[in-house]
């Protein structure tokens, strides 16, 4: 027997008209492409999205085709977000940080038939344009003094429409957007997110022992859209009635804490970014207004810097997990109520895991052998993972990058302990493997940036004779400090046994990060191959 309910396709569509029919003057405050601060509401970034979608029906899109969108955190993205797959097209969010090689791969390999940018990547696009084989139209958000792309006006076009449009219907499996993996260890490889996937994982965010978004909120992603499907900040919060605050491209310290003070309750970034914020705030003595909590994810994040949010600033850390092949969001490290009875400290450990799945997220471990390992906090495993917004096949890729039962490899080693908190050791390919124990790469960089003069640290593997492999350990210390090897290892042997410390502590002004704002340890091993040292063989 069928059950005799009605039948609603879950289409991120429905998540705009909801916000705004029903939290229609809720602000999104936004940093344009112009540096200017401007308010909009939910009712007027559906009314965009109309025309947006309008627009890009009048140029020719049709159901299915990809819509490349290269652009900063603002109202105007929110609009091409529903515009583009509320006219039956798929978001393809752009990284304008990738090398350019990577751009135009990615962009032939989705097949983009349209390319929206911000104006000031007009560089970025025009370096990668005469290699682009699919693009047939060029559209600009904004204005600019040196034009080199024969591209249309985005604002023109828009406003040339009266969102007198429909939004394209049909199955709630079809595509919705696509992001590519970093691809830190070959091609970048495309996820196909569907409309049912966004929509049920952003049910899963709103949670409250995940964002625990409510109307009373306003969230300010400053993770970008482009990243692993902007973590789902931009489908959670209007789900939920949420105002956002849009920080644009300038994400300096200032910049950040001048937006965070626009009412933002909730906001998201990785690690690096909360670095820089903590030393401004310290440095200013200033506080927040109406900030509670702060999102941080994308890599391991210190102790040192929940500890200083929570204990300084009263903001509560959620440390979080995942990967842009699991929509991205998989855990949370909020407190179960075992956890929240703990003492001080033992929670702060518990907090320096990155949680437990929300329903729609099973995750589990396995040994090299594919056996399940104990639940114990102790035995690692590799973490797998499944679920309604976990990727099942890469974009024209000839097979499925699942078992038989479903569960996908996320390439992390890890443990879960009996209440289910997961706790990150390392990705597979960072542990150093030194007489055949492993070395946790995240758990040597956590304790140096612990150390008061230490700003980012980062741990390798090198090669080595007799052990296999011995961790290099390179810093960047903090603006006008100078710690000295001596005083780091010393620091550093009060956590770890003696075989566990770096053979060698360099120093450096700035440590190289990726794209996305995490340390990039293909440039740092590059760069240490270049000063000379071995690196393991594979
Ligand atoms: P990229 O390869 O560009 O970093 P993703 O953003 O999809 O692509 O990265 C996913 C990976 O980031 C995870 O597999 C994991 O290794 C790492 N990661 C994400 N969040 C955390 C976290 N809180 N702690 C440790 N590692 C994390």
């Amino acid at each position: 027997m069928l059950g005799q309910m009605q039948d609603w396709p879950l289409r991120v569509s429905r998540i705009i008209d909801h916000a705004a029919r029903y939290h229609a003057g809720r602000a999104i405050v936004s940093r344009d492409g112009d540096g200017v601060v401007r308010r909009a509401t939910w009712a007027g970034v559906r009314d965009g999205a109309l025309k947006a979608a309008q627009a890009l029906t009048r140029l020719g899109l049709r159901r299915g085709d990809r819509v490349g969108v290269m652009a900063w955190n603002t109202a105007r993205h929110l609009e091409l977000w529903y515009g583009v797959p509320g006219a039956g097209g798929v978001t393809h969010s752009l990284n304008p940080r990738l090398f350019a090689d990577q751009l135009v791969y990615i962009v032939n390999h989705a097949e983009d038939r349209f390319l929206v940018y911000d104006a000031d990547l007009e560089g970025v696009v025009a370096a990668i344009a005469p290699r682009l084989e699919t693009v047939e139209a060029f559209v600009r958000i904004g204005e600019t003094d040196a034009p080199r792309i024969d591209a249309l006006s985005y604002d023109a076009l828009r406003d040339a429409e009266d969102a007198d449009f429909a939004w394209v219907e049909g199955d709630e499996g079809e595509a919705c957007g696509v992001c590519y993996t970093s691809g830190t260890t070959g091609d970048p490889k495309g996820v196909v997110y569907s409309h049912r996937s966004n929509v049920l994982h952003a049910m899963a965010m709103i949670q409250p022992d995940m964002l625990g978004l409510s109307s009373r909120d306003v969230l300010m992603p400053v993770v970008p859209l482009f990243h692993a499907n902007g973590w789902s900040t931009a489908f959670s919060a209007p789900m939920a009635g949420a105002g956002m605050a849009m920080p644009g491209r300038n994400l300096t310290p200032p910049a950040l804490f001048e937006m965070l003070e626009q009412g933002v309750t909730i906001t998201a970034a990785v690690p690096a970014v909360w670095l820089g914020l903590l030393d401004h705030l310290r440095r200013e003595g200033l506080r927040f207004s109406t900030l509670n909590r702060v999102v941080i994810g994308g890599s391991a994040c210190p102790r040192a810097v929940i500890e200083a949010f929570q204990r300084d600033y009263g903001v509560t850390v959620l440390h979080a997990w995942g990967m842009t092949e699991t929509s991205p969001l998989g855990s949370f490290a909020s407190l179960k109520p075992e956890v929240a009875a703990l003492p001080p400290e033992a929670r702060l450990d518990v907090q320096c895991k990155v949680g437990h799945p929300p329903f729609t997220v099973d995750l589990d471990l396995r040994d090299d052998f594919g056996e399940p390992v104990a639940w114990n906090g102790e035995s690692r495993g590799r973490l797998v993972i499944r679920g309604p917004g976990v990727l099942k096949r890469y974009l024209k890729a000839e097979r499925d990058a699942t078992d038989g039962a479903g569960w996908f490899d996320t390439g992390d080693v890890a443990t879960m302990d009996a209440l289910g908190y997961v706790r990150i050791v390392d990705r597979t390919k960072d542990l150093i493997k030194s007489g055949g124990e492993w070395i946790s790469s995240i758990d040597l960089e956590n304790v140096a940036v612990a150390h008061p003069d230490v700003a980012e640290a980062a741990a390798v593997a090198v090669a080595h004779a007799q052990w296999g492999e011995r961790p290099v350990l390179v810093v960047a210390p903090k603006p006008g400090a100078a710690p000295t090897r001596a005083a780091l290892l010393a620091h550093m042997g009060r956590h770890f046994a003696p075989w566990q410390l770096p053979d060698d502590v360099l120093f450096v002004e700035n440590l190289p990060h990726t794209a996305t704002g995490k340390l990039s340890k293909l440039t740092l091993r590059r760069q240490l191959e270049a000063q000379g040292y071995r690196l393991p063989s594979a």
